[in-house]
C-alpha cells in the first residue's frame, strides 16, 4: 500500500516550490478555500501547471465559529476589517455563514437547526469546489489559460475529493458540533457526482484524551457517514511533543475510521504519521513548507523566526545552534562522508558547508520597552533551509515505503543512542514514544 504525499499550498510567493524540480517533492496539493477565493484566476493558472498532480480544496468553513477578530485585520488607517480572503470565501459559501459574518457574528450549531439550511449549505460549499475552473470561465484570463490547457493535452481539472463543510470539535462542544457535523457530510453526497466524498474532522486535543470517550463516537457517527475518506486535523498537534496517551489516542482514532472502511487522511503531520501509513493506519499525510506539521485551528501570531534545520535523523526541526553542537560533537566537520551518509546529501547539505543554514541579519524591531535588534535567518537562510526541508521529508516518505517496519523502528532506536549522548534523553524521547506507539 502507498501513501500519498500531500504538500499545502501557502501563497502564492511559495508557488516556485510547487514548480520545475519541486515538483519531484510530493504527489498531491491542498489549497485553503480563503486562497483560492480570493485569487481565482491565479489558482486556476497554477492547478493548470501542476495538473498532473491532482488537488483538494480545504473550504475552511470552521474559520466562521470562532471570536471574529481572527478574521480581521488592520488596514492603513488602522481600521480593524474583515480580510478581504476571508470576505471572498464567506460570499462563495453562502449562508448561514455570509449573514453571520455581515452581522459581525460567528456561526453557532442554533444556525443549523433546519434541514434546509444544511442543505443548501452543503450545495454551496461542494460547487464552491467542483466550479472552481467554471467560475474562471467568466474572467478574462480564462482566453489565455484556455490555451495553456490545450498545449498540456489535458482536460479540464477538477479537484481529486470534495470536503463537506465541517466545524471545529473540542471536549465541550462535540455533543453540539458532531450531529451537525455529520448532517453537513450526509447532505453533500447529493452533490459530490462522482468525486470521493470527504469528511474533514477538525478536533481540540482534549478530545483525544476525555475521559467521556468522544473518540468512540466519533469513529461510529463519521465511520457510518456518507463520506469515503476522513482528513484529520487535531489543533496544536506536534507529535514531537505529544504525549503517549495523545499518540495512542490519535493513532486509535485513524485506526477507528479505518475500520470502517475510509480512507484516512492527516492533514498536519510529521513522521510519526508517515510511519502511521507503514501500519496501514493513514492513507495519506500533508504538511506545509517547514511550518505544517502541526497547525493551530485558531490563526496564532508568527513568533519570531529562526534559523532552524530539519534534523532528519530525530525528524524535527532544530534550532541552528543545537545543530551546530551536534555537528562538532559528532566529529561531522572532519568527515564529511559521515555527515552526509547520516544525516544529508541534498543539493544544499552535499559540500558539507552547514553555516550557510545559520545565516542571519539583524533587523530592529519596535517593542513596548523599546527598539531591539533580532537576527532574522535572511531569504537565501530560508530559502535553502526550505529545499533542504522538501527533501528530508520526500526522503521520509520514500524510506517508509521501502523499509519493513521492523527496520523503521530499528532506526529510531538507532537515532536514540546516537543522539542520547549529545542532546540528552529528552530532545530524542519522541523517538521512544513514537516507537511504543508504532508496536
Ligand atoms: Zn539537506
Amino acid at each position: 500500500m502507498s501513501v500519498t504525499h500531500y504538500l499545502r499550498f501557502g501563497t502564492h510567493a511559495e508557488s516556485k516550490y510547487f514548480l520545475g524540480n519541486g515538483k519531484d517533492m510530493y504527489d498531491s496539493i491542498i489549497f485553503n478555500g480563503n486562497m483560492v477565493a480570493y485569487t481565482q484566476s491565479a489558482i486556476a493558472a497554477f492547478i493548470i501547471n501542476t495538473h498532473e498532480k491532482g488537488f483538494l480544496i480545504d473550504p475552511q468553513t470552521h474559520a466562521f465559529q470562532h471570536d471574529l477578530s481572527y478574521l480581521k485585520s488592520k488596514n492603513s488607517k488602522g481600521e480593524e476589517k474583515i480580510k478581504q480572503s476571508i470576505q471572498q470565501l464567506a460570499d462563495m459559501l453562502g449562508n448561514p455563514v455570509l449573514s453571520k459574518l455581515e452581522s459581525s457574528l460567528p456561526v453557532t450549531p442554533s444556525d443549523f437547526g433546519e434541514q434546509p439550511v444544511i442543505d443548501a449549505f452543503a450545495e454551496k460549499v461542494i460547487k464552491f469546489q467542483s466550479n472552481i475552473i467554471d467560475t474562471v470561465k467568466e474572467q478574462d484570463d480564462w482566453k489565455y489559460l484556455k490555451f495553456k490547457l490545450k498545449d498540456q493535452k489535458s482536460s479540464e481539472p477538477a479537484p481529486s475529493g470534495l470536503i463537506a463543510p465541517y466545524f471545529y470539535m473540542s471536549e465541550v462542544s462535540y455533543d453540539r458540533w458532531l450531529d451537525i457535523n455529520v448532517k453537513l457530510i450526509n447532505a453533500s453526497i447529493a452533490h459530490s457526482g462522482e468525486s470521493e466524498l470527504m469528511a474533514q474532522l477538525v478536533i481540540a486535543k482534549d478530545v483525544l484524551t476525555s475521559p467521556e470517550d468522544p473518540i468512540s463516537k466519533i469513529i461510529e457517527e463519521y465511520g457510518n457517514s456518507e463520506a469515503k475518506a476522513v482528513l484529520i486535523w487535531v489543533d496544536q498537534f506536534n507529535t514531537v511533543n505529544a504525549s503517549k496517551t495523545e499518540l495512542a489516542a490519535f493513532r486509535r482514532l485513524a485506526e477507528g475510521l479505518k475500520s470502517k472502511g475510509k480512507r484516512v487522511i492527516d492533514l498536519y503531520g510529521g513522521y510519526f504519521s508517515v510511519l502511521l501509513s507503514k501500519k496501514e493506519i493513514l492513507d495519506g499525510v500533508c504538511h506545509g513548507l517547514e511550518y505544517g506539521e502541526s497547525r493551530a485551528v485558531k490563526p496564532v501570531g508568527g513568533g519570531i523566526p529562526m534559523a532552524k534545520y530539519y534534523f532528519y535523523p530525530l525528524h524535527y526541526r532544530m534550532r541552528f545552534t543545537d545543530f551546530l553542537t551536534v555537528h562538532k560533537a559528532m566529529g561531522w566537520g572532519v568527515s564529511k562522508k559521515s555527515f552526509n551518509s547520516k544525516v544529508c546529501s541534498c543539493e544544499n547539505c552535499e559540500d558539507g558547508d552547514i553555516q550557510k543554514f545559520g545565516i542571519t541579519t539583524p533587523v530592529r524591531i519596535k517593542r513596548k520597552s523599546g527598539i531591539v535588534t533580532l537576527n532574522y535567518p535572511t531569504q537565501e537562510t530560508k530559502d535553502r533551509s526550505l529545499i533542504h526541508y522538501l527533501n528530508c521529508k520526500r526522503r521520509e516518505f520514500k524510506t517508509v515505503q521501502s523499509k519493513s517496519i521492523d527496520e523503521l523502528k530499528k532506526e529510531l532506536i538507532d537515532s536514540i543512542n546516537t543522539y542520547e549522548n549529545v542532546l540528552g534523553i529528552e530532545s530524542v524521547s519522541h523517538l521512544n514514544r513514537w516507537n511504543d506507539t508504532l508496536s
